[in-house]
């Protein structure tokens, strides 16, 4: 019988929700004893959680099935100033800006321009993380 090894998803704050993908068999029953929730989408074939319950399901699903695989998304923001992407492109070795040089004497922006001079980037950033049953369990 092939391991069954549960996901757990936090997207970036302010969606609300987090999702959980385990095909076991009583997924739902382990999450509502666990955090009081988990009602199942058949759609999305996913668990949906409250946000802020996001490690508590993971930690339940760790103790049912010996392993949970945690992601949690963010969105990074880098800046570019005007300075630096209408400087001279051979001097990006002297970039100080927030765009560490990526940006340096393009003639554009970063992204978008969030005001005059001022340009931000924003990219997708995931954390992911693998507990195991029998580790240290890193939270309190
Ligand atoms: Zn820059």
């Amino acid at each position: 019988m092939r391991r069954i090894e549960p996901r757990v998803f936090r997207p970036a704050k302010g969606k609300g929700k987090a999702w959980v993908i385990c095909p076991a068999p009583g997924t739902q029953r382990l999450l509502r004893d666990a955090i009081g929730q988990g009602r199942y989408d058949a759609k999305t074939r996913r668990f949906v959680i409250p946000w802020s319950r996001a490690l508590d399901a993971a930690k339940a699903l760790m103790n049912e099935h010996g392993i949970v695989h945690y992601s949690q998304a963010t969105t990074r923001q880098t800046t570019c100033t005007e300075e630096c992407w209408t400087a001279d492109p051979n001097t990006w070795d002297k970039c100080e800006c927030g765009c560490a040089g990526f940006n340096h004497g393009s003639g554009m922006p970063m992204g978008s321009e969030v005001k005059e001079g001022l340009s931000v980037h924003h990219e997708r950033y995931v954390l992911e993380r693998t507990f195991k049953k029998g580790d240290p369990w890193p939270f309190q």
